[in-house]
């Protein structure tokens, strides 16, 4: 993973020179908001997916852990293109982040200054090629999504993503691909970097937001979903009911629709892709890249 320039406080700098001090706070303490971006290549050109929606929920990220950036939103949605153009990226991931930098060291964020970067990189499928056609396998996490007065759900704050360290690092090792996290009440909430979908009956459900990150792709999905003529409904279910679902996929801007193929050693449905799943990732990857007029207006071409 390399790239020639990244954006750091209005500058473009070279990949190697792109460094921090060591005691920036947001190193010590998770002080930083982030977010994560595609870039698709499409026939007029590379386009951002949902650019506006991303800045947007970087902003509020930023407002929630009291950050006064020092951008507007326009000047952040172009210095993501101009980061683009500098590296001549076509496709691939884009990774604006916000961080507290250094002034003093202690738990109080409010003295540090307010440090933006953007990185971008050619990035292919999170999961794998194998992972979008055939289906991952996945384990219900012995470690519980953060409380939800612990910190915030509706931030993509750096701190946040140790809880997804830790159910990431033991599915790993307990030989599959992804967790999934349970709430401390034991309902079903999201993967370490993705939220999940089930399908019975032919109706599609989710989880609420309340418990989950307000995914952009799960709210693309929706309404994809819903153009489609599905059904679909938000529910707060026990990890059982995934057993029994027919079919089951993660969303998520890294692991796009990745289907589900096999929970806690119980297989999903027919243990591959399931029909349902395989249309709405078709439609999903036809919109990114640019081949369906109707949803153009969530592209931003550079
Ligand atoms: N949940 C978590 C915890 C995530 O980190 C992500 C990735 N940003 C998602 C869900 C999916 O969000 P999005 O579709 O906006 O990438």
């Amino acid at each position: 993973m390399k790239a020639e320039k990244i954006w750091m406080d209005g500058k473009m700098v070279d990949w190697d020179k792109a460094q921090v001090h060591v005691c920036t706070h947001a190193l010590h303490y998770g002080s930083g908001v982030f977010e994560g971006i595609r870039a698709y290549e499409t026939e007029s050109g590379t386009a951002v997916f949902r650019l506006k929606e991303h800045i947007d929920r970087l902003f509020n990220s930023g407002k929630i852990l009291k950050m006064v950036i020092p951008y507007s939103k326009e000047e952040f949605r172009q210095a993501v293109k101009d980061t683009i153009k500098a590296n001549k990226l076509k496709s691939g991931y884009i990774r604006p982040l916000i961080y507290r930098g250094f002034k003093e060291l202690g738990v109080s964020p409010f003295k540090c200054p307010v440090n933006c970067t953007i990185a971008v990189w050619e990035w292919g499928a999170y999961l794998g090629e194998e992972a979008l056609a055939q289906g991952i396998k996945t384990k219900i996490s012995s470690y519980a999504r953060i409380y939800i007065n612990s910190t915030s759900q509706k931030a993509k704050i750096c701190g946040n993503y140790v809880n997804s360290i830790f159910a990431k690092m033991e599915a790993i090792e307990a030989g599959v691909d992804e967790a999934i996290l349970l709430d401390t009440n034991g309902y079903v909430t999201e993967g370490s970097g993705e939220n999940v979908f089930w399908i019975r009956d032919g109706v599609i459900y989710t989880t609420p937001t309340a418990t989950v990150l307000e995914g952009i792709t799960r709210d693309s999905i929706i309404t994809i979903a819903n153009d489609m003529g599905y059904q679909v409904q938000e529910k707060y279910i026990c990890r059982d009911e995934l057993y029994i679902s027919d079919e089951v996929f993660f969303s998520g801007t890294a692991a796009e629709v990745t289907p589900i193929r096999e929970i806690d050693n119980y297989q999903i449905g027919e243990g591959k892709r399931g029909p349902i799943t395989e249309n709405i990732q078709k439609k999903f990857f036809d919109i990114a890249k640019g081949k369906e007029d109707k949803y153009l207006t969530w592209l931003d071409y550079i």
